[in-house]
């Protein structure tokens, strides 16, 4: 069997510089807030190109303390609306909601599934202040443009980036473009931790300072509080297994893009859509990580099966938007075709950077001979 992920596999690469991360965090005596989240704050906001880094508890969390540090700073107050992309993973909708903001749906842009600046402009009513878009499956999201817009009408713009590790367009890189970017390092995320981890990236320093302190119980000096804040903090050990994957980072995404480009290639039909064209090359697809690899068909169930009976396994992302789960009742009744269609169609295929070159060809023999059938 080809496993969707396999996170056993690629930590074993490194193994040794994780033990030893783990032995310097153990014999240093000291757990939180030390040396090693400050290193891997000034390291991950360099590699981003931007300023500030803040490590919180997950990815959820860097967003949700984003938001709410714009209220706490008198940017954004209750109700206020957030345009954000109906089909992304649900942390992004979790973030606006807890924070007593109304999030505003919008429609992809068919191809690369990322936030749409034309109904993204189309949905900029009297009471938006935000956009929250969503570098969804590791492409970035049409940033020139959105901050664009954003700059006409005064919005604030903070990137869901969780999926999007070092993708760049422009030489600038995902959680440079907005005013802020949420980062997760979820285990099976491209930067990912050996637990729950995440970042806020941000050039603003009066932000910074505020998610900070909110992410510590509201306390920016001990025992005194400046807010109800909560605890939500990176801690030493998850920051310096990071700084041992963010070394390596670069050279696994390559490899995702080569898989990428050999997939795009070889597989021959065309009843199916892929995230890249055959003719693209390696240049052109910096703007994209492929945290996942995404095709869509509407034939995907007997796809997945088809692929299963092979030994590929694949995965869904996402059988059901937002806007349709139970949590969010009250938007039964919403539609956004293009989103619903989405979820219905799309299969991610495996794509592990340490997968062997065998493997490569036993996906996309599976995918092919589905087709040929
Ligand atoms: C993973 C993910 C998150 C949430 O990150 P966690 O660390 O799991 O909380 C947010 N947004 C997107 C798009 C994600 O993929």
């Amino acid at each position: 069997m080809i496993p969707f992920l396999d996170l056993k596999s690629i930590n074993a690469n490194y193994r040794d510089e994780l033990i030893e991360a783990c032995a310097r965090v153990i014999d240093s005596g000291w757990y939180i807030n030390g040396k090693e989240v400050a290193a891997f704050e000034k390291e991950f906001s360099a590699y981003c190109g931007s300023e500030h880094c803040i490590g919180v508890a997950n990815g959820l969390d860097a967003l949700t303390l984003t938001l709410r540090a714009w209220k706490e700073l008198g940017r954004l107050k209750e109700w206020d609306e957030v345009i954000v992309p109906a089909n992304t993973y649900i942390a992004s909708v979790l973030a606006i909601t807890e924070n007593r903001l109304t999030p505003v749906f919008v429609e992809p842009n068919e191809l690369t599934y990322n936030i749409c600046p034309k109904n993204t402009e189309a949905a900029v009513s009297r009471k938006t202040r935000a956009i929250l878009p969503v570098h969804l499956y590791g492409q970035l999201a049409d940033m020139p443009t959105i901050m664009e817009i954003a700059e006409q009408h005064k919005l604030l713009v903070l990137e869901d980036a969780a999926q999007a590790h070092g993708a760049s367009l422009n030489g600038r890189k995902a959680g440079s473009w907005g005013h802020a970017a949420g980062f997760s390092f979820y285990p099976g995320k491209n930067l990912g931790a050996l637990g729950d981890a995440g970042a806020v990236i941000t050039r603003d320093e009066t932000l910074s300072q505020t998610i900070r302190t909110l992410g510590n119980y509201g306390s920016h000096k001990k025992y005194e509080n400046q807010y109800r804040g909560v605890n939500s903090r990176l801690d030493e050990m998850q920051a310096a297994l990071l700084r041992v994957k963010l070394d390596h980072l670069d050279e696994e995404t390559q490899r995702r893009r080569h898989i990428a480009l050999s997939y795009a290639k070889r597989i021959r039909t065309q009843k199916i859509m892929q995230p890249v064209d055959c003719n693209t090359t390696m240049e052109s697809i910096k703007n994209h990580v492929f945290h996942l690899y995404v095709v869509r068909t509407k034939q995907r169930d007997a796809l997945q099966q088809h692929l299963q009976k092979l030994g590929v396994q694949s995965m869904i992302h996402y059988p059901t938007p937002p806007h349709h789960q139970k949590a969010y009742e009250c938007w039964k009744q919403k539609s956004h075709p293009l989103t619903e269609a989405i979820h219905d169609q799309v299969l991610s295929l495996p794509i592990n950077p340490f997968m062997s070159n065998k493997e490569i060809d036993s996906v996309i023999y599976a995918v092919n001979s589905f087709f040929e059938k």
